[in-house]
């Protein structure tokens, strides 16, 4: 018997195919919509249509924005010779707010991960060399993610930029091995760019 009607299927279906969602909890947000009172729900689903209408990400950077360059990278005030190399825009949020960092950023747009298929032809990698060469970049300081993933990718882009001639560095630890830099505390995230090492 078919008791789950057709369209509720299709959106948990969709809902499920989203990095991060199992069945389980692609059930529980189709739901909580339903729930939702239908004004709310409707100006929901309208935020979310101007949203994939007009944000991209950043031509030079790589970091979501509504402009066609990032207002980071269009600023004369950031110094594009040190650049901070982050998984994701939200990585770069998080160290834009501790006002630390008066550099650029480079978002990858995720993280290598073999179980997921997603291979360094899948990141905004290409870009980044470019950027050191047109830029003469001084200082990568890597920021990926303190997980084995995270670290693997931090890695893999070591490799990629040692033959160049700038120093790399790396975040402190003292951020939680296993967490990700968008929770992280300010004044931890803050340190961790301060006292960041030499690889
Ligand atoms: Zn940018």
């Amino acid at each position: 018997m078919n008791y789950i009607p057709d369209i509720l299927k299709k959106v948990i279906e969709d809902i499920s195919n989203l990095p991060g969602y199992g069945e389980k909890s692609a059930q529980r947000l189709a739901i909580n919509l339903l729930k939702l009172p239908r004004g709310e729900a409707v100006d929901l689903i309208k935020h979310i249509a101007q949203m994939l209408d007009k944000i991209h990400p950043c031509k030079e950077c790589g970091i979501y924005t509504d402009q066609e360059i990032c207002p980071i990278c269009s600023s004369e005030e950031r110094d594009k010779t040190h650049i901070c190399v982050v998984e994701e825009s939200f990585d770069a949020y998080a160290i834009e707010k501790t006002g630390k960092f008066k550099g650029v950023y480079h978002v990858l747009g995720g993280r290598l991960s073999p179980l997921e298929g997603i291979g360094p032809e899948k990141l905004n990698i290409k870009t980044l060399i470019e950027r050191i060469k047109k830029y003469q970049v001084k200082e990568v300081i890597i920021a990926t993610n303190p997980t084995v993933e995270g670290e693997a990718t931090g890695n893999y882009i070591y490799n990629l930029l040692k033959k160049y001639p700038l120093n790399i560095t790396r975040l402190a630890y003292g951020l939680p091995f296993g967490s990700v830099l968008e929770n992280a505390d300010d004044f931890t995230l803050s340190k961790a760019l301060e006292y960041r090492v030499k690889i």
